[in-house]
């Protein structure tokens, strides 16, 4: 089963297996208050206009606090190309995803620019990478996805569940 949303002004669709919804959400619960995240992978279809999330992968090692969350590319950066190659270069990365303890799921600027550096990285193949925001807000999760695209963060809309 997957979460659907969509980006209308793009003509953009994301396709998000709900157990790997939940996988995000246990994983950020677990580290509340402190903010966690990971790394999506997966593929496109329809010519690039939808995006399918194929797994998430979550840093063995990483620096976490309230406020910050860095990932650790030397290992990302391995299991990432283990999958590509196992699937013969179709999955890779594609995104990223991390929370928002005790704060909106709005991107901050700093997320603004680590986005920008992804998709100017000559080493990362897409220039369109996905943010999801999982916020946590009195025990309530909700998350916000966007896509980078042309110098700029566009949300997505939840279509259905
Ligand atoms: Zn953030």
């Amino acid at each position: 089963m997957f979460i659907e949303f969509g980006q209308k002004e793009l003509g953009l669709k994301l396709l998000l297996p709900a157990r790997l919804q939940k996988k995000i959400h246990n994983h950020v619960e677990k580290y509340f208050p402190k903010e966690s995240g990971g790394i999506f992978l997966g593929h496109y279809a329809d010519e690039g206009k939808i995006a399918i999330i194929d797994s998430i992968v979550i840093p063995k090692l990483f620096d976490s606090s309230a406020i910050n969350f860095t990932r650790r590319v030397d290992d990302i950066n391995m299991i990432i190309k283990k999958q590509y190659e196992k699937s013969n270069g179709c999955i890779d990365y594609i995104g990223e995803w991390h929370s928002h303890p005790n704060c909106s799921n709005n991107f901050s600027e700093q997320d603004y620019k680590t986005m920008q550096e992804i998709s100017r990285d000559a080493n990362v193949k897409i220039t369109t990478p996905i943010l999801q925001i999982v916020s946590v807000y009195e025990g309530l999760l909700e998350d916000q996805v966007y896509v980078f695209h042309k110098n700029k963060l566009f949300p997505y809309e939840l279509y259905k569940h």
